[in-house]
């Protein structure tokens, strides 16, 4: 089944280009893909800009069933997503089928969630022509759509975190046209989601320029599309090294806008002492399957377990031990991924006082488990073992006491998620470490892995920096709508003028 042609959608349009890429999938045929341009990406961003006038107004009803629509259009190409997903990816058929799963049901999410008009947050303050000793005006506030949004497709999620992901959604469901900048290194998955897009926005009598895609394997595209003038959103996932850049690269705008990047999380465990002893079995082997589960390819996968020294870390070292010398090695996206992984694991391996108790070699493209142990001491000495290795690698961090447990806490940076693991005994010290964590990151969780990340209202994908580049917002849940949307007030504007739910 080949439905590619190779080309960007722009404007409702197919078209191709000069400069071409190859893709290279972990199995199956490679493909040829045009290489976008500065004029590729203007023509798009000007066609949303275009869209805007009549989108940016359109009935949240309307909305709705454009979401809906593409969640169908998705659903139609479902084999042949899923043909060529794996083949890019060298993910699993059930992970690229579950993964649609998640993106279908984001998609009609929002087109449920937008339908209640809850999110515009209206308000009212009624005239009081008669208040002394000044009159006050009619005031009305709702939250209104940015403009045209660029979004970057990410590596690690295919569907949900690509050209249909939840940036998309929320940014369609707000009422912005979208821009997305296709991920290299699956960009027949992207045309064909993107072919269900051009269906969806057809059918439902849109304009052409709600939707583009335009695809790259360079830097030069997501540059232009981040410094356009009519870009008014990025929404981007990623390494850390790309989104300061693309950060950076929107703060120096002539007129700066938000950059939405959800960038690197180590996701760090507490194991707190009585659930140590208790139950170390159990917790290091949950631990080792959610640490090398989609060979550890995920932002919330959790890279670090502090444990106080005794016979619960002993313990808890030794099942994760033979939980992770189990498990074989698996393909990883990219290349690029899986050679950033080997250095990551590396720069681990050098560190002092470190010691390695997993460790294989694996196939060039592909990752095994390494598990790392160190103390405290040498821990908090050591920036470089604070930092994310993308990969099903961790490292047990053996506290001296419960004190030294709270100032590996303080020293963690930014995360999407802290864990703890907990049992009655332990409630006096997770009582002290929850300020601290509740700092630290967007989600915290008690008993449980972070990997999995429901689709819902009130979850939250985010945290502070280097977690993500804006800590007041999420990029997963009904939530993450509101960083395409800003508040207008409108003051005595007569009712003709406004927009229909104001
Ligand atoms: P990446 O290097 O951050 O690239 C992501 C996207 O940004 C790509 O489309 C890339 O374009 C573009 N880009 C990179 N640098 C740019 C720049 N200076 N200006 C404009 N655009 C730029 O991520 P990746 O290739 O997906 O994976 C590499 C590493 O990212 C992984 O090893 C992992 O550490 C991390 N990662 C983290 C997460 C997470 O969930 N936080 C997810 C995926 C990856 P081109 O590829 O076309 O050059």
């Amino acid at each position: 089944m080949n439905m590619l042609t190779g080309k960007h959608l722009i404007a409702g349009e197919w078209v191709g280009g000069v400069a071409t890429f190859s893709s290279d999938p972990a199995h199956g045929p490679s493909h040829e893909f045009a290489v976008g341009t500065a004029a590729d990406v203007d023509a798009a961003v000007k066609a949303a800009e275009d869209a805007f006038a009549t989108f940016g107004w359109s009935s949240r009803a309307d909305r709705a069933a454009l979401l809906r629509r593409i969640a169908d259009e998705i659903d139609a190409r479902g084999d042949a997503i899923t043909e060529i997903g794996c083949q890019e990816t060298g993910l699993p058929e059930a992970r690229l089928q579950g993964e649609r799963g998640r993106t279908v049901g984001q998609l009609r999410l929002f087109a449920d969630h937008i339908e209640t008009g809850e999110y515009l947050d209206q308000r009212h303050d009624p005239a009081m022509p008669d208040r002394a000793p000044l009159p006050r005006p009619d005031l009305r506030m709702i939250q209104r759509p940015l403009g045209p949004v660029a979004v970057f497709g990410a590596s690690n999620f295919p569907l949900a975190f690509s050209v249909a992901g939840g940036d998309t959604a929320a940014a369609l469901a707000a009422g912005c046209p979208v821009v997305v900048k296709g991920h290299p290194a699956h960009p027949g998955t992207g045309e064909i989601v993107a072919q269900a897009i051009d269906a969806a926005v057809k059918a439902t009598g849109n304009p052409v320029g709600t939707f583009s895609l335009v695809q790259s394997d360079g830097i030069e595209v997501g540059a232009a599309l981040a410094r356009h003038p009519l870009i008014r959103a990025v929404g981007f996932t990623g390494s850390l090294r790309a989104g300061r850049a693309l950060f950076d690269l929107c703060a120096q705008r002539d007129e700066p806008i938000p950059f939405f990047g959800e960038l690197g999380s180590v996701n760090p465990m507490f194991v707190l002492p009585n659930a140590a002893v208790a139950r170390a079995a159990e917790i290091g082997t949950g631990w080792a399957a959610s640490l090398t589960m989609g060979a550890g390819q995920f932002c919330t996968n959790p890279g670090i377990a502090v444990v106080v020294d005794g016979p619960g870390a002993e313990a808890l070292l030794t099942t994760t031990q033979s939980a992770l010398e189990e498990t074989a090695e698996q393909t990883m996206l990219t290349r690029g991924i899986a050679d950033a992984y080997r250095n990551g694991v590396a720069q681990y391996a050098a560190g002092s006082g470190v010691s390695q108790v997993v460790g294989e070699d694996s196939a060039p493209r592909c990752a095994a488990p390494n598990l790392f142990v160190v103390s405290g001491d040498d821990w908090l000495a050591d920036d470089n073992l604070h930092k994310e290795v993308f990969g099903p690698t961790g490292i047990i961090v053996r506290a001296r006491d419960a004190n030294q447990m709270l100032d590996i806490a303080r020293a963690v940076e930014g995360q999407l998620t802290c864990t703890l693991h907990m049992d009655a005994g332990d409630i006096e010290t997770a009582r002290k470490l929850v300020p601290v964590l509740e700092r630290k990151a967007g989600r915290l969780l008690a008993n449980g892995f972070p990997t999995g990340v429901e689709v819902c209202d009130s979850m939250v994908h985010g945290g502070p920096y280097p977690a993500s580049t804006n800590f007041g917002a999420t990029s997963v849940g009904t939530l993450s709508i509101r960083r395409f949307l800003r508040p207008v007030c409108y003051q005595n504007i007569p009712a003709d003028l406004l927009p229909e739910e104001a």
